[in-house]
């Protein structure tokens, strides 16, 4: 399915922006800063050193990747895959006098990154995990590895068969992320949670399945729709930080951001679907937030904040905000009726706002869509049918186009 989908993936995005940014990287250094989404190592942090039994690797990274760790043999090597990540600082001397005899790092292929460690002896994985802080986003992985001997080794090295990472690595920029034609209106799906995010979960429903399969569907629809192209900002059961969705979106050029999520209310009977847009009086604080963040050239696109100071950033923000806030109202308010009109059923308010993250992009129009709650007997068997979805997806399509008519006739008023 994925390969009928022009520009779908998250991780073709990704890649794509990735390699646009590296063969652009010398000539035009603004337009690195662009991409907040690639993890960096935090080499002062990240440590390797011997243990009473063998080895243990422990790495900083700013943030959660996909990663995969594996052993191979002749030479005996421990191999560590991710998704791109700035290796700048791994130095080989983290490994002097350990049981680690060389250390390389570089890019598996664009978008994908791999670290090397030759191992003395043989040694097998016995812990390997990755944990992420919940005050700063950051990530620590930790592999920790036992001696063992030479015919083990053999036997438990080599690369794994995951149809998972396949999937992931598969997604080659080269193949199919054909940029969305020059005046089609560029719609992202985000896909809410996924991997170590599993979102709400009910009855053994999660959100973050439901919320892809749902994802696929409308980007199928979408892409039907003549003139639209469709962006997941995942299309796998993937861990995506809520700041990289938008810079990603940022990086297609997005003119409409929705994302997808279920509810779960423990003892209260709530049902029905609510619309999500920005809350007026938090828009002041979400301004002042990213304006305080380092990477100011990812707040506006097409705009380099990074040499300007917070006030700067704030008026710019705002000025964008003119536009894209009453885009995404707009928007919200189509999606609240046409929902209805298809059949979807909704709650007894539907339309509301509150500071979500995902809402905080200053240059394009967001609304977060909750289609229902999983705690609601009613609503998880809705929605976890193909069927049961359908009124969703025939609601939001429904709603881009009726929004995209509105919008291209009030264009002109605004340039004048
Ligand atoms: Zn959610």
């Amino acid at each position: 399915m994925a390969g009928r989908l022009r520009a779908l993936s998250a991780v073709r995005i990704a890649c794509q922006a990735l390699a646009i940014l590296v063969a652009g990287l010398a000539a035009q250094p603004a337009v690195a800063q662009q991409f907040s989404g690639l993890a960096r190592l935090d080499a002062a942090a990240s440590e390797v050193r011997d243990i009473r039994a063998g080895l243990e690797v422990e790495l900083y990274l700013s943030q959660v990747v996909p990663w995969r760790v594996f052993l191979l043999d002749d030479p005996r090597r421990l191999v560590l895959d991710f998704r791109e990540v700035d290796w700048r600082g791994a130095d080989p001397e983290m490994i002097a006098g350990t049981r680690a005899t060389g250390l390389r790092t570089g890019a598996l292929r664009p978008g994908w990154s791999r670290m090397i460690l030759d191992l003395a002896e043989p040694m097998r994985v016995d812990e390997a995990g990755m944990r992420v802080s919940e005050t700063d986003g950051t990530a620590r992985l930790l592999v920790r590895l036992t001696r063992t001997d030479a015919e083990s080794y053999a036997a438990a090295a080599g690369a794994p068969h995951d149809p998972d990472w396949d999937f992931l690595m598969a997604a080659d920029p080269g193949q199919g992320a054909a940029p969305a034609p020059e005046d089609d209106l560029v719609v992202v799906i985000d896909p809410g949670h996924g991997g170590i995010d599993p979102g709400a979960q009910h009855g053994g429903v999660t959100e973050a399945d439901l919320m892809l399969a749902l994802g696929y569907e409308l980007a199928n629809a979408v892409e039907r729709m003549p003139g639209v192209t469709p962006y997941l900002t995942r299309e796998a059961d993937i861990f995506v930080p809520l700041q990289e969705r938008l810079t990603l979106a940022r990086a297609v050029g997005a003119d409409l951001f929705i994302s997808l999520h279920a509810d779960a209310l423990e003892g209260l009977q709530a049902t029905g679907a609510s619309v999500y847009t920005l809350a007026e009086e938090a828009i002041d604080e979400a301004t002042q937030r990213i304006a305080e963040r380092h990477d100011r050239g990812d707040i506006v696109a097409g705009l380099d904040l990074s040499g300007q100071d917070d006030e700067v950033a704030k008026i710019l923000m705002d000025l964008a905000r003119l536009e894209t806030g009453p885009a995404g109202d707009r928007f919200a308010e189509a999606l609240v009726v046409a929902l209805d009109e298809s059949g979807a059923p909704l709650t007894s308010r539907p339309r509301r706002s509150e500071l979500l993250a995902v809402l905080t992009s200053a240059d394009f129009p967001a609304v977060l869509l909750e289609v229902g709650f999983l705690s609601h007997d009613g609503d998880r068997a809705r929605l976890s049918s193909r069927e049961g979805r359908r009124p969703i997806v025939e609601g939001v399509v429904l709603a881009i186009d009726r929004w995209a008519i509105e919008e291209a006739a009030l264009a002109p008023l605004r340039r004048q």
